[in-house]
């Protein structure tokens, strides 16, 4: 029996490939598939909504919820949206369903939202190529709100080595921007991050941080195939924009309690494991998030793109 009513988990993962997940098709941009950004900052990020997609059709996969035989005879699929209204989810609570109670479900004359709630994706340390090779760029803003032991303070126009193998360096580049080594202040050692990044950690300002990301994400050019003769369609030149492999984000999870309940007049139970807490709908997503780093989120997974591996998963059930 649990008593607590959520949690709350940061989660850190590292870009294994070039991700692209697409603002939709804006012919106005310098690109005609640009990535989604954060308006107030013109940072991209990963969209909540396109990871609890792809984790509830990996947590579906893993709890065997595909082409499930129900009582009545029809065949359900807890993965995806479930059909035109939810027809397709099993909806079951007791015992709790994985995919559905966690991720939410539809049917119809009864429905409830996930006790899952993903929040957006931020680029937490940027990966960008430099003369002494790859270094990971961060910035105040992007380091906020986690529980770092030290204040973090840079000069405009300068960097800020955090790391030990960059200490030495009085000018570094960003790509083609390059910058002195100004006064500054931080300590990213506790965060649960691979070493090599902490070792060759920057901070630089919130606006440079702009600056550099924009001026370095990855632009690829593709060609449309015509699925009809499998050659290139006439003038099907694209160019799309991409999160650079090595990039690490971070973003909350709020798992919610589902101990209080009532759904279609059924309390939910998980099971084997008593009443559904937050510690059970987390077992149930991290299921999922497991496979991010085998087949990927966000588009253009077909091409090579999209995989993502989460670097704190906890290990057990329930
Ligand atoms: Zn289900």
């Amino acid at each position: 029996m649990e008593d607590n009513l959520y949690e709350v988990k940061t989660y850190y993962a590292i870009a294994l490939d070039p991700i692209h997940v697409g603002a939709g098709g804006a012919r106005l941009e310098r690109v005609d598939l640009p990535i989604i950004r954060e308006p107030g900052t013109n940072l991209p990020k990963i969209p909540g909504t396109s990871m609890s997609g792809s984790a509830r059709a990996y947590t579906a996969m893993r709890t065997s919820r595909y082409n499930l035989k129900g009582e009545d005879g029809k065949t359900y699929s807890c993965a995806g949206r479930g059909g035109e209204g939810g027809e397709n989810h099993c909806g079951k609570v007791d015992p709790a369903c994985p995919v559905c109670v966690p991720y939410g479900f539809s049917k119809g004359t009864y429905s409830m939202q996930g006790l899952a709630q993903f929040f957006d994706a931020q680029i937490l340390f940027f990966a960008v190529a430099s003369m002494v090779g790859p270094i990971w760029v961060t910035s105040p803003l992007a380091l906020e709100g986690l529980e770092l032991k030290s204040d973090l303070q840079v000069q405009d126009e300068a960097f800020y080595p955090l790391g030990e193998q960059l200490r030495n360096k009085d000018k570094l580049n960003f790509g083609w921007i390059m910058l002195d080594k100004g006064n500054g202040k931080g300590n990213i050692e506790d965060l649960p991050i691979p070493e090599m990044v902490k070792q060759r950690a920057v901070l630089v300002s919130d606006k440079l941080l702009s600056r550099i990301v924009n001026s370095n994400l990855e632009v690829r050019t593709s060609v449309s195939i015509d699925p009809n003769t499998g050659t290139a369609e006439e003038g099907a030149l694209f160019t799309y924009e991409a999160i650079p492999r090595g990039t690490i984000l971070k973003f909350d999870i709020n798992y919610n309690s589902g101990q209080f309940f009532m759904v279609g007049g059924r309390k939910l139970k998980a099971e084997g494991c008593g009443d559904v807490g937050p510690a059970w709908v987390k077992a149930q997503v991290e299921k999922g998030m497991k496979l991010f780093e085998v087949l990927g989120i966000g588009g253009m997974g077909t091409r090579g793109m999209g995989r993502l591996r989460v670097l704190n998963l906890a290990k057990g059930d329930c």
